[in-house]
């Protein structure tokens, strides 16, 4: 008996182009996404050769022959940018900031502001970066400053959306540093929009997260966002 599945192929055919899947048999599902399952092994074990194996397939896909020169070492390319896109899983914030939390009386505003940041979008898998400004007051402790922007690449260093990787910035800083109030502003280019769909070339997208006092005082929170507008010349 053949039964239709629902996406009209038989239960046959499935079977057979999920056993053409490279990464495993019962890795990739019906509707070719990689299960839980398989990512994980890509991350761990072989990830690398794994995922070029998946390039090198992805190329064919795409009407290329891999083994043209131009495209001989891609795969193995894209693997490595790929898995360093997205080391953020690695990194573990606890270590990332042992060590680095200062007992201190100030309680005026800190800033860190214009960091650059690097994502990837987690609908298209394509780059949106830009600028990330962090403010807090401290409440007895500080952070040494240069440990804002490595938390910010942690949690860029992944597959993302703007809003959520704003509020997971924001939120760190203020469990781990339980200041009086953490403020987070990003403005990104997405490439998703640049190139495809709107194509709107010079759109920002600009997210933020208000925590504790910069949420709850009208004053703290402009005077968080006249610090990090001063001295630029474009209109934002
Ligand atoms: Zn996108």
């Amino acid at each position: 008996m053949s039964v239709k599945t629902s996406s009209g192929r038989t239960r046959e055919e499935n079977r057979k182009s999920l056993r053409r899947g490279r990464f495993g048999d019962t890795l990739v599902n019906r509707a070719g996404t990689v299960s839980k399952q398989a990512s994980v092994l890509l991350k761990n074990n072989g990830r690398a050769p794994n995922i070029q194996q998946i390039v090198k397939h992805l190329l064919r896909l795409l009407g290329e022959d891999p083994d043209r020169s131009g495209l001989r070492e891609t795969p193995e390319r894209v693997a490595e940018a790929l898995t360093f896109f997205t080391k953020g899983y690695q990194q573990d914030i606890d270590q990332l900031l042992n060590g680095a939390l200062f007992p201190m009386e100030y309680d005026e505003m800190v800033i860190v502001r214009d960091i650059d940041f690097f994502s990837l979008c987690e609908h298209h898998l394509l780059p949106f970066f830009g600028k990330c400004h962090v403010g807090y007051i401290p409440n007895k402790r500080v952070v040494g400053l240069s440990k804002i922007p490595r938390v910010v690449d942690v949690f860029s260093r992944r597959l993302q959306v703007q809003e959520r990787l704003t509020v997971q910035i924001a939120e760190t800083l203020q469990t781990k540093l339980k200041p009086h109030g953490v403020g987070v502003v990003m403005e990104a280019q997405h490439l998703c929009m640049m190139m495809r769909g709107v194509e709107k070339q010079n759109t920002l997208a600009v997210t933020s997260e208000m925590l504790g006092v910069f949420r709850n005082q009208q004053q703290t929170r402009d005077e968080f966002l006249k610090l990090i507008r001063s001295g630029r010349s474009e209109v934002r």
